[in-house]
């Protein structure tokens, strides 16, 4: 009876292990899990000074449309279970034997359109009784859905919020970013800074740099005056060209000129190390090529 009564409650998930890729440059691991549906999805694992750092996916595909993201391309498939977002960093714990003390929902997916799910996640993978990652460990990605940012203030959870900025006004994010259509950029802001009231949690904010299209010093400029009154620092990500778009990566001095304009306004700023930059790109690219060049998989025992 017991056996029955497991059966009709709950489920027992394991992702499947399709394709593990390690870069030669700097030993980063990206990982590709099957699901008990067929989909496919990617996580990476990344070493730093401070720890083991895994990458999840949030959703299968992504239905934001962002111009230069490769998750997005095909549209949203489905939702993550919290279970499923769970596994990944399990799975990878048991293939690599190493802890994993930092988790960033930066993969594919927005983590605000599939909004109870991942708070679930978040309490579990903090708990004590579970993985016990501490929730300053953990960061959230966001295109900017206000609603969202702003219901996740009043969650009493202490995790980073990062914010997909990518441009310092909403003509420019407009033609990155069609959820800009939607939300303000001063809107955006505002929830933002209403979560550091609501935390304390200092904010990142995200800028991918394209050539030609959001790294000219103007905008430089116009992005230190957008932000001078936010808490929270830029990392900029040169961008990672995908090839169904046209968009190229800003040039070395273009990034530094953007970075130091920025610094010499008082504004703390990084560069993203390109991890694995040898293995598949950035958010979706690798579960993209594995789409084209095979079928789906189908779920095998074992
Ligand atoms: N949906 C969330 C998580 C996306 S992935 C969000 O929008 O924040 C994490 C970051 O990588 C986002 O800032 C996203 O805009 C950025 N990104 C996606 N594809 C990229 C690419 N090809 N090059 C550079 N940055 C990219």
């Amino acid at each position: 009876p017991l056996r029955q009564k497991l059966k009709e409650n709950y489920s027992l998930t394991c992702l499947k292990m399709v394709d593990e890729r390690v870069s030669q440059v700097d030993g980063t691991r990206k990982y590709l899990f099957g699901l008990e549906d067929g989909h496919v999805i990617e996580s990476v694992w990344m070493q730093y000074h401070h720890g083991n750092s895994v990458c999840i996916s949030s959703q299968v595909g992504c239905r934001m449309g962002c111009r230069f993201c490769a998750s997005t391309l095909d549209g949203l498939e489905r939702n993550l279970r919290p279970s499923e977002m769970l596994e990944q960093i399990y799975r990878i714990q048991s293939i690599t034997g190493e802890r994993v003390s930092n988790v960033v929902v930066m993969g594919s997916g927005e983590p605000m359109d599939n909004y109870d799910n991942v708070i679930r996640f978040l309490r579990l993978v903090s708990d004590e009784k579970g993985l016990n990652i501490s929730q300053r460990s953990l960061t959230i990605s966001t295109c900017g859905i206000v609603p969202g940012i702003r219901k996740f203030a009043e969650e009493g959870l202490a995790v980073t919020l990062a914010l997909s900025l990518h441009a310092p006004n909403d003509e420019v994010r407009k033609t990155l970013m069609p959820v800009a259509n939607s939300y303000k950029l001063q809107d955006v802001l505002e929830a933002c800074h209403y979560y550091y009231e609501k935390t304390g949690r200092r904010l990142t904010f995200e800028y991918s740099l394209v050539r030609g299209v959001n790294d000219n010093l103007d905008e430089a400029r116009a992005l230190t005056a957008l932000i001078r009154d936010q808490h929270g620092h830029v990392n900029l990500i040169p961008v990672n060209p995908i090839k169904e778009r046209d968009y190229v990566q800003s040039g070395q001095k273009a990034i530094q000129d953007f970075k130091n304009l920025l610094e010499k306004n008082g504004i703390n700023v990084t560069i993203r190390r390109e991890m694995g930059r040898d293995i598949g790109g950035a958010c979706g690219q690798l579960r993209r090529s594995y789409k084209e060049a095979s079928a789906v998989p189908q779920c095998t025992e074992g």
